[in-house]
């Protein structure tokens, strides 16, 4: 079987074609690469053309990464690594090229080389047009690289938070990233082809665990009862996915509670109803677009798994939210002047500079919670407050050079959430 060709600490094969495809790709397998060190390669994708041109676009910069990466001691995550209790842990996850990126030899710029270090090789240029690379180093509580499959992601991110939800507390899991970086896969799924596969995302992980919990001798006595909203907010506004997009109103009362109204909550009893729900909702958010990324990429997605107390039927014992964020690469987009794009580039600037914000406040143990300053903040307000509340930021980046400036980016924001992670432990 292909297995037996794995190391023991290699994540299970993923299923999808492409992936395989890229894992074997020399500039990520480590012992191909080892040989390259001595011979090239027989493929030719580093033979340069007849007059010393490279048979790649920016050759110079794929051999100095090469070169690089020779160096590098390579540990990736494993499965049986230790799992450490975190209140705010921010992860980065490194998907693999696309079919189209290897066709057009495209080169990764993004190295992993162990547990929670991850490495942006960014080719520069001096003045006297001497090419460099510029190779900084950001630190995670884990990093994932383009071989970990969604079920090694969940293991280290969401999975650790499901317990949080029984204690009475909140638990929150954002995928952040650039379009196209794999925030949709990370959550809803593996898509084979245009399907997606929903069983195999954070969502239906999660809705799994959450029933094993249930069903723990531990919980039963707090008789609980598990109930799935899925909604999504575009250009500050919420729409509801389990009800044809309704376009629903957010109301906070005197205390600060901050209520969706009229929001569609499903009572389930078992994982695979909340997968069909996850489908229903899928399909309902990216429904009525012209092309595959259209409005879902500026819209934040989440699902929320609700825990209420059959006793005091409206009593909410704990909630887990999962959100699929707005692509953040809109920021530096400043080549529209088409003014509904500068609305909506605005709204998810605002959203994102928000969240950072919540988070701090959180991290911080802060009574101030800026949550008003976005509708996808309000939404999530109970996540930014309590003992118990858990978040995971899972930050998702693409290998290529042309995504280098939104990786770094991503990089950037993630980063700053993780120094106040910092701070707030020197507090406790
Ligand atoms: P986003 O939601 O961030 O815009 P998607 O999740 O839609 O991005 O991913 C873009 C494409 O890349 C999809 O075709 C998806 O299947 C693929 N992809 C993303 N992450 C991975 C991964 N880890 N492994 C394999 N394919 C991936
Ligand atoms: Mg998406």
């Amino acid at each position: 079987s292909v297995k037996e060709n794995e190391p023991d600490t290699m994540p299970p094969l993923p299923a999808v074609k492409c992936r395989r495809k890229s894992v074997a790709h020399p500039e990520i397998n480590k012992s191909s690469k080892r040989q390259s060190s001595v011979a090239k390669p027989p493929d030719g994708k580093t033979k340069r053309g007849k007059f010393g041109e490279a048979s790649r676009p920016n050759q110079k910069f794929y051999e100095m990464i090469q070169d690089f990466r020779e160096t590098l001691e390579i540990t990736p995550l494993s499965t049986t690594d230790h799992i450490e209790p975190h209140r705010i842990s921010v992860c980065v996850r490194k998907r693999p090229f696309n079919k189209l990126e290897i066709t057009r030899k495209e080169i990764d710029v993004v190295s992993i080389p162990g547990k929670g270090v991850l490495l942006v090789h960014e080719p520069k240029q001096k003045v006297d047009l001497t090419k460099y690379l510029d190779n900084q180093l950001f630190h995670f509580d884990y990093s994932f690289n383009e071989t970990s499959t969604n079920d090694l992601v969940y293991k280290f991110t969401a999975k650790p938070l499901v317990q949080s939800i029984f204690d009475g507390g909140m638990a929150t899991c954002f995928a952040y990233g650039q379009t196209g970086s794999g925030k949709t896969h990370t959550m809803g799924g593996d898509f084979t082809g245009k399907q997606q596969n929903s069983s195999k995302g954070i969502y239906a992980l999660a809705a799994q665990d959450v029933f094993a919990y249930m069903n723990h001798r531990r919980y039963a006595n707090l008789d609980l009862s598990a109930y799935v909203s899925f909604f999504e907010i575009y250009n500050g506004k919420v729409y509801d996915l389990l009800n044809k997009k309704a376009k629903l109103r957010v109301l906070e009362d005197e205390r600060q509670q901050v209520q969706v109204v009229g929001l569609e909550e499903v009572y389930v009893t078992t994982s695979e109803e909340v997968i069909k729900i996850i489908q229903m909702g899928s399909s309902c958010r990216t429904s009525g677009q012209t092309s595959a990324n259209a409005n879902s990429s500026r819209s934040h997605a989440i699902l929320q798994i609700v825990l209420r107390r059959n006793d005091r039927a409206t009593t909410m014992h704990g909630k887990f939210s999962l959100v699929d964020l707005a692509g953040n690469e809109r920021g530096t987009d400043v080549s529209s002047n088409d003014r509904s794009t500068l609305v909506e580039t605005a709204e998810i600037n605002r959203s994102l500079l928000a969240l950072k914000e919540c988070i701090r406040s959180l991290g911080m143990n802060s009574d101030h919670i800026p949550f008003r300053m976005s509708t996808l903040t309000k939404v999530l307000r109970d996540s930014f407050i309590g003992e118990k509340s858990r978040t995971c930021m899972i930050a998702m980046v693409s290998p290529g050079l042309a995504s280098c400036e939104y990786t770094m980016n991503t990089l950037r924001y993630s980063d700053r959430v993780k120094e106040l992670k910092g701070n707030s432990k020197a507090n406790c």
